[in-house]
């Protein structure tokens, strides 16, 4: 095996003098635990301590590292060209993962721009939304309406639709667009909440372009499922006012929740959608927006009747060609059952938790386990808790949680609950002293 992860003292001490990490100072205040490999459902560390991954690496890796049929896409691609521009030329991996995501999607969504991170996918549905408004002639809708609680990206007009209130980023409320902001969602829908949406959406009709959610899951805006039905009452409001409907399945697309893509818990479909994270299994960086042809052909008969967005990487045949092995592997409907294998797991070894001191509740949905706690935990008592049960976590805030691989085998998803478990007792303990 080749070396080429191998870690050092010198390659510690650069990166701690020369590498930022996310969401950390620089120079960081925490060390990173090193990793020298990753295969199936674990991760390896330097020190020779074999964790599992509870994360998937934020959502993506769903099949796993090392996948045989997805190490296989890759080199086959490389074989032949890893990069090409996509301005003026096209290549079969694109067309074979645009036919291949249109025929997954909802009903309608017919049409793909490549993009190549989740947040930038935000932001190019975004213009879509914006642009197609002044196409019909509405150029004084340029506002979103979202709703509490919610995470669309790091980038400027994704976080302008990130709740600012408690999210990381808060310190930018001044400089960001002003959207229009909904209260957050509730687990199950009431008349009041209903109310409150349609009338939302009344009063600010003439400047809203567009309604743009997470479906059923909000995901780093609080790790909050809430009901379907919410999704119905936004698809009414949306084509009472002619505004568009935007679902971000960066996170829950590709089966997380146990439906192929949230909205299809609510059995209905947006006009635009964004999808990442797990698209290439957790491989490489690529997202997409999916949107219907009354978009696609209301902006293109437009007074600019193009979309002015072209990312250096679109369309990056090495991501394509690993992005079309990916949802390939979910096409046997085999991830279903992992899935709601998974679920049923996380419920059973989770559901003690809710009695421990400090914890506020707990809560699961297909392949998602959450504990939520009353205070904010430390976030490295919580991981070496879990480190010590031999399992990767990555808290935030009040929130453990985990995201695992659908292909964990079940005494490894045990294992994964357990440590949740431990790090919520730990947790609690250190909020009680
Ligand atoms: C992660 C995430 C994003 C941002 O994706 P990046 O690839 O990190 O830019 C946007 N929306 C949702 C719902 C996400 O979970």
């Amino acid at each position: 095996m080749s070396d080429v992860n191998k870690w050092t003292p010198e390659l510690a001490s650069a990166d701690r003098d020369t590498v930022w990490h996310p969401y950390a100072p620089m120079p960081s205040t925490v060390e990173p635990f090193p990793v020298v490999g990753a295969d199936g459902v674990r991760i390896r560390l330097a020190d020779g301590r074999e964790l599992i991954d509870g994360m998937a690496s934020w959502w993506s890796a769903i099949h796993g590292y090392r996948h045989p049929v997805l190490d296989q896409a890759a080199r086959d691609q490389m074989d032949s060209m890893a990069h090409v521009m996509f301005g003026g030329l096209t290549h079969a991996p694109a067309v074979r993962l645009a036919e291949r995501l249109t025929a997954l999607a909802p009903a309608g969504l017919a049409h793909v721009f490549f993009a190549d991170s989740g947040s930038v996918s935000v932001e190019v549905a975004i213009k879509m939304c914006l642009q197609y408004q002044r196409s019909q002639g509405h150029a004084a809708r340029t506002r979103l309406m979202t709703v509490r609680g919610g995470y669309h990206g790091d980038t400027f007009g994704a976080m302008a639709v990130t709740d600012p209130a408690g999210s990381m980023h808060q310190l930018w409320a001044d400089v960001l667009p002003r959207h229009v902001f909904a209260d957050r969602p509730p687990a199950t829908l009431t008349e009041e909440y209903a109310a409150h949406l349609a009338d939302l959406a009344a009063r600010h009709a003439d400047t809203l372009a567009a309604i743009i959610v997470e479906p059923v899951v909000q995901g780093a805006g609080g790790m909050h499922f809430y009901d379907p039905e919410v999704l119905k009452v936004l698809r009414a409001i949306c084509d009472e006012h002619g505004l568009l409907l935007v679902f971000d399945e960066i996170a829950t697309g590709f089966g997380r929740t146990g439906e192929l893509f949230a909205a299809d818990h609510a059995g209905l479909a947006p006009d635009i959608m964004t999808v990442g994270k797990a698209m290439t299994g957790g491989y490489l960086t690529m997202a997409a927006v999916l949107c219907t042809t009354g978009v696609a052909h209301g902006i293109s008969s437009g007074e600019a009747p193009v979309l002015m967005h072209g990312p250096t990487f679109m369309a990056n045949p090495l991501a394509c060609a690993v992005a079309y092995a990916s949802t390939g592997l979910l096409l046997d409907g085999t991830w279903r059952a992992q899935v709601a294998g998974i679920e049923k797991l996380l419920t059973a070894h989770l559901e003690p938790a809710r009695e421990l001191p400090g914890v506020a509740d707990v809560r699961v949905l297909g392949a998602i386990g959450v504990i939520e706690m009353e205070q904010p935990t430390d976030m490295r008592t919580a991981t070496k808790a879990a480190m010590d049960e031999g399992v990767w976590i990555r808290p935030f805030g009040k929130l453990l949680y985990v995201m695992p691989p659908y292909v964990t085998p079940e005494e490894d998803v045990e294992r994964i609950a357990a440590a949740l478990v431990a790090a919520a007792r730990a947790s609690g303990a250190g909020s009680a002293a």
